[in-house]
């Protein structure tokens, strides 16, 4: 039996236990009586405080509760993703658990996936958090991402989103990937809206993350920007890096072999001759990775099926 509800609005919690009650009352009166059903999803991502049974006397209480509780802490982009497994929703609506985002924006969500869009994402325009730790750092991050992903957002890595089904059935999350879900949604072809959402400082519990976010976030754009543009063609970055080297190394290594012959110029004791052996393998070296790619490439959608588009709808004549 297959539960189905209108929206799900899906929260990680890690240590929460002084903002979860209030949290629940917020998203409550926000939620009920409206003309859509929904669900609350917790993920307790190994909360070693009392969140865990604070959420189970929400449960006894109200039926619209339920509580994914993971094995021990493995972050919240894992919650995340457990949230899309276990969600029943058509719509699924993200937010912190920390009671940063506010429930009071979800309706405005909601009217944005309701006119056609397959993603709203919120923009914390008016942030509250420290300047150097967290909004400087984010601001760079932000203008970076939208240059390299090419979708353009003021704000990736608000948490309260909205998502179409589809969208969320379609997506795998590493490492720490959550702030790239419309980029990596984007690679199926989505609309994007975004609108400007409260944010609220922290006052209970303390933040998860330090500075060091940051080296992860460029690591993950890395890998992100690699999947939109070539995960379907790895020979075309590897090989064009792959032949560059090689086709500078030949260079060198003509020029060198030229004065030899001609103008009777030792090889053995030049420096360059070195750097052009070098770029001759490295181009070697890069085309048979790019070949390796290639193979890895066909293991990974032929293994799970996995087409290399995604079809809206298909029409015929009656
Ligand atoms: N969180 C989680 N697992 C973790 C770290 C954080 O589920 O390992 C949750 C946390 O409980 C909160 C949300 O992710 O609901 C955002 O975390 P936090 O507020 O610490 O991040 P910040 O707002 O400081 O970026
Ligand atoms: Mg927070």
């Amino acid at each position: 039996m297959e539960k189905q509800v209108d929206v799900s609005v899906v929260i990680p919690l890690y240590n929460e236990e002084e903002n979860v009650t209030k949290l629940y009352t917020e998203l409550h009166s926000v939620l009920h009586n409206k003309d859509f059903s929904y669900e609350i999803l917790f993920v307790n991502d190994g909360s070693s405080d009392k969140t865990g049974q604070i959420v189970d006397k929400i449960i006894e209480q109200d039926s619209h509760v339920t509580i994914v509780n993971f094995r021990k802490n493995f972050g919240q982009t894992a919650a995340m993703s457990a949230g899309f497994d276990y969600a029943c929703g058509e719509v699924i609506i993200t937010m912190d658990g920390d009671l940063q985002n506010d429930p009071a924006d979800i309706p405005e969500l909601l009217e944005n996936i309701n006119e056609g869009y397959d993603v709203v994402a919120g923009w914390r325009h008016k942030r509250q958090d420290s300047f150097f730790s967290r909004r400087l750092p984010s601001l760079i991050a932000n203008k970076v991402i939208s240059v390299i992903t090419g979708v353009h957002l003021h704000d990736y890595g608000c948490t309260l989103k909205a998502f179409k089904k589809e969208v969320t059935d379609n997506i795998k999350l590493y490492g720490e990937m959550h702030r790239f879900i419309p980029a990596i949604a984007s690679a199926m072809g989505v609309s994007i809206a975004e609108i400007k959402v409260n944010h609220r400082p922290r006052l209970y519990g303390t933040s998860k993350y330090g500075i060091s976010r940051t080296f992860r976030v460029i690591l993950d754009l890395i890998t992100v920007k690699f999947l939109l543009s070539y995960s379907n063609r790895p020979i075309h970055v590897f090989g064009l890096i792959g032949m560059g080297s090689f086709s500078f190394g030949t260079i060198i290594a003509a020029i060198l072999i030229f004065q030899r012959q001609i103008y009777d110029i030792p090889l053995g004791d030049r420096p360059l001759f070195l750097l052009a052996i070098l770029f001759l393998f490295m181009g070697i070296q890069f085309i048979t990775f790019g070949l390796m790619s290639e193979l890895q490439i066909r293991t990974y959608h032929e293994s799970q099926n996995k087409p290399i588009y995604f079809v809206k709808d298909v029409r015929r004549k009656e």
